[in-house]
């Protein structure tokens, strides 16, 4: 299922970063070394009354002039009413209402989408006397907040998991939505074209077009999938924000909302940190992935280029062996089968629901092997586990103690289970429950 998209909008130092630390706390992952990921704080999961959901900070580097300000407030504002479902508009309750904020606000108002509008720094219950100016935007009820002290939090998840669509219309299971990402350039809408069979991905260039992403549902055999292109417009605006960070917004936006995620490489250039950043996104949000190699053609090859090439992949994203390359030529339109058939192997396999009973016995096998690791005399125990759960593949194991559960004994554990089942192209998760 895609996790709802909440984007936090503001302008420089009214506390996003903040906010956004105090609300995603902190998250266990049993990957520890996934690039740059949760350290830049584009990006991060969190969590309210058990709904899961996607926070984007969409604030980019500081401007440094109240010009450049607004027109990045501009490109902030676009970017989270294309990939958000719940916008958060954070005002600064010290510094009062500015015509900044105004602006902002009406922008924010023409989406249609839900605003949730967030006073911060209101540090104490006494609201000041110009906090009553913020009703003026339009944005209905302004809540007050302290991000520093975590103040009011409750009431703004609570506001805003009410906001969240209640279901997804497009979360339809038999279909398998696919993302292709990758740099500009690498070859994304040539392959979209290639696999529609037509010329049906219409890049557009009109100003104010607000979705970027464009879904085009299509059939290959029986089974029905979605393509999520996030190629869409380029900007040939003169603001010159952070673009990188915009695009990997964009990116994120489309990997939430996908099953499986075609991480495009451009073959001469290899895996840029980029597009480990973005792997590192889909491997924490437990989607399929696939690395497609394209522009196959302009390498010099020999019997050995491609496994050369792949142990190369494997060496820049070691945090996931398990997904799958093609090596492909849009252009000479070359292998292009491979990747439909390796998006149908690899969604089947995150679909892959594993026998108790086999699981176990696998399991035990594995602790025989290896024993479990010990600390001051007391070692840790697996009772037993069970798959709970699909899209991605989530193992619950019922343990003695959790702090014993090292991570290294959790990759052990993960690469047996790839031995004896495969699943191949997914990320799989634990979670580890105490007896008792
Ligand atoms: P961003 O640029 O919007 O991400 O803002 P930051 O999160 O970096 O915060 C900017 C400044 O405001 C920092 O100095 C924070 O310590 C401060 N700040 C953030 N939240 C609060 C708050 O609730 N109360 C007060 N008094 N200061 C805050
Ligand atoms: P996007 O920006 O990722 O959507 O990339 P495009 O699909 O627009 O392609 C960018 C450029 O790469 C175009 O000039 C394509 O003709 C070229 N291109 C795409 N696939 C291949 C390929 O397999 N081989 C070569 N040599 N060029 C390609």
């Amino acid at each position: 299922m895609s996790k709802p998209i909440v984007a936090v909008v503001g302008r420089p130092n009214v506390g996003k970063s903040t906010f956004f630390n105090k609300v995603v706390g902190r998250r266990i992952s049993i990957v520890e070394d996934t690039p740059g990921v949760t350290r830049d704080r584009i990006y991060a999961e969190a969590e309210w009354r058990g709904i899961h959901f996607a926070l984007i900070d969409t604030g980019g580097i500081e401007p440094d002039t109240d010009d450049v300000i607004l027109s990045q407030m501009r490109i902030q504002a676009e970017i989270a009413m294309e990939t958000s479902d719940v916008i958060l508009f954070m005002v600064d309750g010290k510094d009062g209402l500015t015509s900044s904020d105004r602006e902002v606000a009406s922008m924010l108002m023409k989406t249609g989408k839900d605003v949730v509008l967030l006073v911060n720094k209101i540090d104490s219950p006494k609201l000041p006397d110009d906090f009553y100016d913020f009703y003026e935007l339009g944005l209905g009820e302004p809540i007050p907040i302290s991000a520093a002290n975590m103040l009011n939090f409750g009431d703004v998840l609570d506001v805003i998991i009410e906001k969240f669509p209640v279901s997804d219309a497009d979360d339809d299971e038999d279909i398998t939505k696919i993302a292709v990402i990758g740099k500009p350039n690498v070859g994304k809408s040539s392959l979209i074209n290639a696999l529609l069979g037509e010329e049906r991905v219409i890049v557009s260039d009109i100003a104010g077009t607000t979705r970027d992403s464009i879904d085009t549902p299509f059939k290959r055999g029986d089974e029905e999938y979605i393509l999520i292109d996030t190629a869409g417009i380029r900007r040939k605006s003169k603001v010159t924000g952070d673009i990188e960070r915009y695009s990997v917004i964009r990116a994120i936006a489309a990997i939430e909302r996908c099953d499986v995620c075609l991480l495009m490489i451009d073959a001469v250039e290899g895996i840029t940190d980029q597009d480990k950043k973005i792997a590192g996104i889909a491997h924490e949000a437990g989607k399929g992935i696939i690395v497609v190699v394209n522009k196959w053609d302009l390498i010099e090859k020999d019997t050995n280029s491609m496994k050369e090439y792949q142990k190369e992949i494997a060496k820049e994203l070691v945090f996931m062996s398990y997904a799958p390359s093609v090596f492909i030529s849009v252009l000479k339109k070359q292998r292009l089968a491979n990747v439909m058939d390796m998006v149908k192997y690899v969604s089947e396999k995150r679909a892959l629901r594993i026998p108790t009973g086999q699981l176990n016995s696998l399991i035990a096998d594995a602790i025989m092997m290896r024993q479990p690791p010990s600390d001051k005399g007391k070692r840790l125990k697996i009772y037993y586990a069970t798959q709970v759960g699909v899209k991605p593949p989530l193992f619950s194991f019922k343990i003695n103690d959790r702090e014993l559960m090292h991570f290294s004994y959790a990759r052990y554990l993960e690469n047996k289970i790839r031995e004896g089942f495969g699943f191949e192209g997914t990320s799989i998760k634990f979670v580890f429950r105490e007896k008792g």
